[in-house]
């Protein structure tokens, strides 16, 4: 039923937040919706990875703040859709592949923990939300970035069954790693993004939990929308 959009008029122009752990399914679930609904989709986390990948090319330490944070006010971070594929630049580079390296995926918690490089995203985010029908997904969009979002989902899942898509989505890619290795790295990014200072993971109030782990990616989209149709009647 993917094809089906969704053209009700009261679904137009609102914000839908959606948060959650790595591999909970939020960014395939998040641009899905996004069609359905004919809204813009917005990755924050490929955001943060981008900024990540350019500071490691540059030379620039993941614990420099400051530096990153310049980096992060003065250069462009774009996004592009071809067919279906969302397309990431930062400083007119496609790095779209490049962000989902297991370097990158490293350094990227330490990267977004610094409070000043969350200010600089926070503007640029609400920028391309300003007009509203948007979907936004990432660790904070429906608590920092957009409080006010007309519907907001916090979406979680086993770390096993995380683990297992990450493992599947890498191995796509071409890239050699094991359901250890990934469950490790998925329980070191969910310490760190969810105990950090600044914007950590955590449930918006007034958000709604859904438990992916047994459910298809259609499902949830299903699922999600029919939520959205509840909350906007
Ligand atoms: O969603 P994804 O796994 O691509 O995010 C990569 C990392 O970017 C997260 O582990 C987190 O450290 C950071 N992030 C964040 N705030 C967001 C989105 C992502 O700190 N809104």
């Amino acid at each position: 039923m993917q094809d089906i959009k969704l053209n009700l008029p009261r679904l137009k122009g609102k914000i839908i937040a959606i948060d959650g752990p790595a591999g909970s399914g939020k960014s395939t679930t998040a641009r899905m919706l996004a069609d359905r609904l004919g809204y813009v989709y917005l990755d924050t986390g490929a955001m943060y990875r981008a900024l990540t990948y350019f500071a490691l090319k540059s030379d620039i330490s993941p614990s420099d703040g400051t530096k990153l944070a310049t980096v992060a006010e003065k250069v462009p971070i774009e996004f592009e859709t071809h067919q279906d594929v969302n397309k990431v630049f930062i400083n007119g580079e496609d790095v779209t592949a490049q962000i989902r390296t297991p370097h990158v995926t490293r350094n990227v918690s330490e990267v977004s923990a610094h409070k000043e490089v969350r200010q600089a995203m926070v503007v640029k985010q609400r920028d391309m939300g300003k007009k509203g029908s948007i979907v936004a997904e990432g660790r904070d969009t429906s608590t920092v970035v957009f409080p006010n979002a007309d519907v907001k989902i916090y979406l979680s899942a086993s770390v096993r069954e995380r683990a297992s898509r990450r493992l599947l989505d890498l191995t796509k890619m071409g890239v050699s790693t094991t359901l250890e290795e990934q469950e490790a790295e998925i329980k070191r990014r969910d310490e760190l993004d969810s105990n950090r200072q600044h914007s950590p993971l955590k449930k918006a109030p007034g958000a709604f939990t859904v438990d992916t782990t047994d459910m298809t990616i259609e499902g949830q989209v299903e699922f999600i929308i029919s939520l959205i149709r509840r909350v906007l009647k």
